[in-house]
């Protein structure tokens, strides 16, 4: 047993939105002893005392819209899709340790190919690979030919019988949620973005199922029509959101039906470059694009709560930070002051998770998933590029400062 002391640090409290000076975070067995003003801490003089030089300190982030098994058209894709279940897993694993070293300490995976996630989860909880806390949803719902039908990410259903045994068998290998394609969307080139894809009966066969088991259910959704239907039957999540309506967000607002707009994949024209990807894919994102902001605007002015997702890879390097911070910034530029970027990014995904008590603040009794920068986020969420250290139930994974030794 090591008691280890995170201290010299700004500690940021983006629930009660303040910062302490002077702080400090007493980490035992992987969580939170105290923490606090370090001069209130009593702590074993016996200990391993690691000291952030001035650094902003803050929970680990929690990215709710996540693939490190993501394939789109064209050829980095199509290179991805080639790839053996060996090839498979190890990319995973290498994309989980980049996504876990750039701060984001938990995921939600929202359809990931022939269930490798589970073992990967399984690797990364037995300490064999570096990665974050992994919550999933198996494999996605799709109706045949629906969104994302190309690849064994997805699983086509038809019929209420068909959706409630895909389901099921979601269930079966531990899905923590449900993911289901309610509409078209970017990345499938026979659909619209706004096409609707269940019929009602099968909408309410997956939810129904999904809470009968205790488990959340999130909607990939573009369209206002078919996004309200699905709030009505009891969804808990829209994903994107491209084309809401004031009805629609005044809807999610009253349910408490959460949000995660995943603005980057409307403007990463750089990333398709990068990836191949096809012009006439290229051109339904772009052109998404401001409709898509204006949503996601219209959703924030009326309360509905938002989340971080970032659905390109969450380490990827984008316009000179990660795709994660890039959708925070963007979230922050759509109206979102720095505080409640903050708690988007921690509290808000920990909560609709159900894992409140473990993450999501830096609170006594919660693990020690940490991160620190070295400027001001409470100023502006940028600061997040200046990311320089990582913690991960107690274990530092990342140190970019010099003068550090790991305890
Ligand atoms: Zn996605």
């Amino acid at each position: 047993m090591t008691d280890v002391l995170v201290r010299g640090a700004t500690l940021v409290d983006a629930v009660g939105e303040r910062t302490v000076p002077g702080a400090a975070v007493w980490v035992r067995d992987g969580r939170i002893v105290r923490c606090g003003p370090e001069r209130d801490l009593s702590v074993p003089a016996d200990r391993v005392d690691v000291d952030l030089d001035g650094g902003y300190l803050m929970p680990g982030l929690v990215n709710m819209h996540t693939h490190l098994s993501l394939s789109l058209p064209g050829r980095a894709g199509e290179e991805i899709l080639a790839l053996d279940a060996y090839g498979l897993a190890l990319y995973m694993a290498a994309g989980a340790r980049r996504t876990l070293h750039g701060g984001v300490t938990t995921v939600r995976c929202v359809a990931e190919k022939d269930h490798a996630e589970f073992a990967l989860r399984r690797a990364i909880e037995r300490g064999e690979v570096p990665g974050p806390r992994i919550f999933t949803a198996g494999r996605g719902l799709a109706c045949t030919g629906g969104h994302g039908h190309s690849s064994t990410d997805t699983l086509e259903c038809d019929g209420p019988d068909g959706f409630r045994r895909g389901t099921r068998e979601q269930l079966k290998v531990g899905a923590d949620l449900i993911k289901v394609m309610i509409s078209g969307g970017i990345a499938g080139e026979h659909e619209a973005i706004h096409t609707p894809q269940l019929t009602g009966d099968e909408m309410a066969a997956v939810i129904d199922t999904a809470h009968a088991w205790g488990r959340k259910v999130t909607a990939h959704a573009g369209p206002a029509p078919v996004i309200e239907e699905a709030v009505r039957l009891g969804l808990d999540c829209v994903e994107h959101g491209y084309q809401l309506t004031e009805p629609v967000v005044a809807l999610m607002a009253e349910r408490g039906v959460h949000l995660v707009p995943t603005l980057v994949v409307t403007r990463c024209g750089e990333f398709f470059d990068e990836l191949g990807v096809p012009p006439w894919m290229q051109r339904r994102s772009l052109d998404a694009g401001p409709r898509h902001m204006g949503s996601y605007r219209m959703a924030l002015a009326a309360g509905v709560p938002v989340m971080l997702g970032s659905d390109m890879p969450p380490f990827w390097q984008f316009e000179g930070t990660s795709a994660t911070v890039r959708e925070l910034e963007y979230m922050a530029e759509g109206g979102l002051a720095p505080y409640p970027a903050l708690r988007a990014a921690t509290i808000v995904p920990a909560r609709w998770l159900g894992a409140e008590h473990d993450i999501g603040t830096v609170e006594e009794g919660k693990l020690a998933d940490l991160i620190a920068t070295r400027d001001d986020p409470t100023r502006d969420i940028s600061a997040l590029r200046t990311l320089n250290w990582v913690m991960k139930g107690g274990e530092v994974v990342r140190d970019d400062r010099r003068d550090w030794r790991s305890p």
